[in-house]
């Protein structure tokens, strides 16, 4: 536990592992007395949150369902339910650029649990995994207050990488609310949920790293305010084989690694579980449909492009309020 210290009010920053990553939560003015168990519950939310969502652990509710080889609707908790249904809503919205049910070609290129491939896989194999993919064999089944997810093809592999770090960071977010904490920063990885304001009393400053080998460099500063934020990249998780370099994030119309020069998308919105699925989604647009989406739907966005002289800026026209006053 580390207590950042602000000019007027100090911040308690809590810290911990979760979901192969880390976690922190920074509180202003809280009882210093409290911070062990506040630290002690969140870990515990995330927890859940991991035995309920990964793909990483054979015995998670998730992945028992993708083990399941039946196309009879099986039982999930609640929350599996709206996580789900917000994920195909989202998939949906991005004409299949998000895709949940893309964990066979992630399997495949060696971003899940499976490391990498010694060799790139060849076009028979891609179509195999390709083939089992796609938005429209994954339903959600509310009936008589159950829930349920009905898969259509028995092998499908859903794989919520892209929401759960989102989605874990709103529960944290919701249940500091519920205690009346007026200010905090939520950090599950690279998707964040900010309140009120930081130890000096200004709004919380969230740097976007400036893409590249070296670790911490800072390409911009925002103050996202009340909001969730979340960055994907292409810089960050990646191999190279046979002479390519290869992201963890798939084209699901491809079934391949991105190989466009977008390589990085910053989204705000209120919920980190939004901000998570959508910047994924719009790196797999590409810069030019990706601003066009976030102009067509109001939605901030900060994008970062590689050119042979450095990185582009492009951002969205909801974006310009969220960059600092010089
Ligand atoms: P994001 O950009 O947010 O998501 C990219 C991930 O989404 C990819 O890794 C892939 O899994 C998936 N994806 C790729 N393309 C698409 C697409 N077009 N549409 C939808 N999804 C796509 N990592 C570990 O090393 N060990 C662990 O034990 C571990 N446990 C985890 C448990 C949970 C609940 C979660 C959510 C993640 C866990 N991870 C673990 C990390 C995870 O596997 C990813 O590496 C991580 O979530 C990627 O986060 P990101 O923000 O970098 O990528």
């Amino acid at each position: 536990m580390r207590r950042g210290l602000g000019a007027d009010v100090a911040a308690t920053v809590l810290d911990g592992k979760t979901m192969g990553t880390f976690w922190r939560v920074s509180v202003v003015g809280m009882d210093e007395g409290k911070a062990e168990a506040l630290r002690q519950k969140v870990q515990a939310q995330l927890d859940a949150d991991d035995r309920l969502l990964s793909t990483w652990k054979n015995d998670s509710a998730l992945m028992r369902f993708n083990h399941a080889a039946t196309t009879e609707p099986w039982p999930v908790s609640e929350a599996m339910a709206d996580i789900v249904t917000l994920s195909l809503r989202i998939g949906a919205k991005t004409a299949g650029a998000m895709d949940i049910t893309v964990g066979p070609l992630v399997n495949l290129w060696g971003f899940g649990p499976a490391r990498q491939p010694v060799k790139t896989p060849d076009p028979q194999q891609i179509a195999a995994a390709k083939a089992r993919t796609g938005l429209q064999h994954l339903t959600v089944i509310n009936h008589a207050e159950r829930q349920y997810l009905q898969k259509d093809i028995p092998d499908l592999f859903v794989d919520l990488s892209t929401v759960g770090e989102g989605y874990a960071a709103d529960q944290v977010a919701a249940w500091l609310d519920g205690r009346g904490i007026k200010n905090y920063m939520v950090e599950i990885a690279g998707a964040l949920r900010l309140k009120g304001h930081n130890g000096q009393g200004d709004l919380w400053r969230i740097a976007v790293e400036k893409p590249g080998d070296e670790l911490g460099q800072v390409q911009n500063v925002l103050t996202p305010g009340d909001n969730g934020i979340s960055t994907a990249g292409s810089y960050r998780n990646y191999y190279e084989l046979d002479g390519q370099r290869f992201s963890h994030i798939i084209d699901p119309a491809t079934g391949k690694p991105l190989t466009h020069k977008l390589v990085s998308v910053t989204v705000i919105a209120p919920s980190a579980l939004y901000t998570d699925a959508l910047d994924t989604g719009l790196m797999v647009m590409g810069a030019d449909k990706a601003l066009i989406f976030a102009n067509e739907h109001n939605l901030p966005i900060y994008t970062l492009t590689k050119t042979d002289d450095g990185f582009k800026v492009r951002f969205s026209r909801a974006f310009a309020a969220y960059q600092p006053k010089p």
